[in-house]
Parts: structure tokens; C-alpha cells; sequence
């Protein structure tokens, strides 16, 4: 069941994704970045898991879970991708108010606000090597077959997140640090979209 506890499981496992891959995602921001992306988002999930027990007993519904954890990757995150993330928490719930259990079409429709909200902050599109690479294409798939078997469905959604990562390689970024390299980031990975694809992997995971 997608109930408030999916969720503050789903933040937990992405706590300790981001402790695992601490390292490895600094390493991709050390190729084009300034090398902190691992280092920021286990800085900010520490924070969200840390206040997780608190969070999951004072609020009512499954939106207020989410934007108290997505304030937290906000407030705590010097980086690009804490106030990315944290509006994508911040937003995911806006069309769920007071639901503490939804179906699979509503967390579809979350993902979705979730992304949207990324973009709007990031001002960015399709194809400038940002995370946006990764979770648009998994979020089109999933619009397209939101009435089919949630799981299948899921498992297609995040290959497809994976692959946008990859596709971030060949490009020139046109968003980020990552910009000011110019050609010179041809040839690696955007950390961010390594990051997003490997956090919307734990739904899938816990869905199961
Ligand atoms: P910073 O770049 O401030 O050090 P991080 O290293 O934590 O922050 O995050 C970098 C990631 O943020 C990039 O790999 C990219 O995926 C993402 N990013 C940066 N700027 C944007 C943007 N405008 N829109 C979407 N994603 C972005
Ligand atoms: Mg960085
Ligand atoms: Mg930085």
C-alpha cells in the first residue's frame, strides 16, 4: 500500500542510497562539478532521516510528510540539488492533501508535480545534461501507462531514468556548473541524473 508509512520508508532507504553513494556521486561531480553532490545529499537525507520518526508522528497525511522533508533538503543543502530535490518533495504532495494512503494513477500524478516543480525551479529542459534528462522521460512513460500494472509500469519508468542518464554523456551542459566547462564535459555522466534515477529506484524498490 502507498500509506504515509511507504513514504517514510521510501525517505529512509533514500538516506541510506545516499550514504552508499556518497562517494560515487562526488566522484561524477568531481569530473564536472565541484565534487560535493554526494556530500550534499547525504548532508541533507541525514537531516530528513534524522527528524523521520518526528515527521512521520506529526503530520497528518502524506503531503505534510513530504514538504516537512523536502524543507529539510532545502534549509540544509548548500548545493544546486538540495533546493531541486527539496522542491520536488515540497510539491509532490500538492494534489493529495489529507490522503494517507493513495492509488497508483495519484503517485503517478506526484512523481509528475514532483519533476514539474525540479523544472520550474531549475528552469531547465530536456537535453541541457541536468537530472531533468533522467526524470522526464521516466515521467512521460509513466503518464502513458498509468492504468497499467503499477509495478511493470514502475520497473519501465526507471530503466528509462536510467538510460537518461546515460544519455547525459555525449552532452554539453547547458544548466548547472557543469556549464562553464563547455565541451569539456562531454564524456561524463551528470551527477544529478545518476542521483535521481538511483532515489526514484527506492520507490520502485519499496514497491515491491
Ligand atoms: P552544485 O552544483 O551547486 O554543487 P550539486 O553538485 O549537489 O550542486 O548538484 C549538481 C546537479 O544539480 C547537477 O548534476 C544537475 O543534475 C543538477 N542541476 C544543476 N542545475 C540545475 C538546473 N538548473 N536544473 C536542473 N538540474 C540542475
Ligand atoms: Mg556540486
Ligand atoms: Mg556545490
Amino acid at each position: 500500500t502507498l500509506d504515509k508509512q511507504f513514504f517514510g520508508n521510501c525517505l529512509s532507504k533514500m538516506a541510506e542510497l545516499a550514504e552508499e553513494n556518497r562517494d560515487y556521486w562526488t566522484k561524477l561531480d568531481s569530473d564536472i562539478g565541484d565534487g560535493d553532490h554526494g556530500i550534499n545529499l547525504s548532508i541533507g537525507f541525514r537531516a530528513v532521516s534524522g527528524q523521520l520518526a518526528e515527521n512521520l508522528e506529526n503530520t497528518d497525511d502524506i503531503t505534510g510528510l513530504l514538504k516537512k522533508s523536502g524543507m529539510l533538503l532545502l534549509s540544509k543543502v548548500g548545493g544546486a540539488s538540495g533546493p531541486l530535490y527539496g522542491s520536488f518533495f515540497i510539491k509532490m504532495g500538492k494534489d493529495v492533501v489529507g490522503k494517507t494512503t493513495i492509488n497508483f494513477p495519484e503517485f503517478v500524478g506526484m512523481i509528475k508535480n514532483g519533476v514539474d516543480a525540479i523544472q520550474f525551479r531549475g528552469k531547465s529542459e530536456l537535453g541541457e545534461k541536468t537530472m531533468l534528462d533522467a526524470l522526464l522521460p521516466g515521467v512521460a512513460y509513466l503518464e502513458e501507462h498509468i492504468e497499467e500494472e503499477p509495478l511493470v509500469v514502475m520497473e519501465q519508468a526507471v530503466a528509462i531514468m536510467r538510460e537518461g542518464a546515460e544519455s547525459t554523456i555525449p552532452l554539453i551542459a547547458k544548466k548547472g556548473r557543469a556549464m562553464r566547462l563547455g565541451e569539456r564535459a562531454i564524456g561524463h555522466k551528470d551527477p544529478g541524473s545518476e542521483s535521481s534515477w538511483m532515489l526514484m529506484n527506492v520507490f520502485l524498490e519499496e514497491m515491491k
